[in-house]
C-alpha cells in the first residue's frame, strides 16, 4: 500500500506551504525506536520550526529508561520511511 497523494503542508503560524523538511528527534524507551516529530517546514520557516522544536525539547520531560535526542532537521521526501529521512545539519547550524 502506498502513501496517499495528500498534500503535507508547513505546521508554522501563519503559513500554508508545501513543507519540505521535517523536524523531528530520535526517541527511544529502551525498547522500541521511533522518530518524534516537532513539526514539518517550508523553505522560508525551517529555522523557526527548528527553534520552537528546541525549545519544546528543552521543556520535555522523560520518564525512566527513555532517551531523546536533540531536535534535527531531515528532508521531506513523501512515501519514504523515517529510516532513509537524510539529516540536515546545515540547516540546524543556520537556524534563526
Ligand atoms: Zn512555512
Amino acid at each position: 500500500m502506498s502513501m496517499p497523494p495528500y498534500p503535507v503542508l508547513c505546521t508554522a503560524p501563519g503559513c500554508s506551504a508545501p513543507a519540505a523538511y521535517k523536524v523531528a528527534a530520535r526517541w527511544s524507551d529502551g525498547l522500541t525506536h521511533e522518530l518524534k516529530t516537532y513539526g514539518l517546514a517550508c523553505e522560508g520557516c525551517v529555522g523557526r520550526v527548528y527553534a520552537a522544536a528546541v525549545g519544546k525539547r528543552a521543556a520535555c520531560r522523560l520518564a525512566p529508561g527513555e532517551t531523546l535526542d536533540g531536535p534535527g532537521v531531515y528532508e521531506l521526501h513523501r512515501g519514504e520511511r523515517d529510516k532513509s529521512l537524510r539529516r540536515r545539519p546545515d540547516l540546524e547550524a543556520a537556524g534563526s
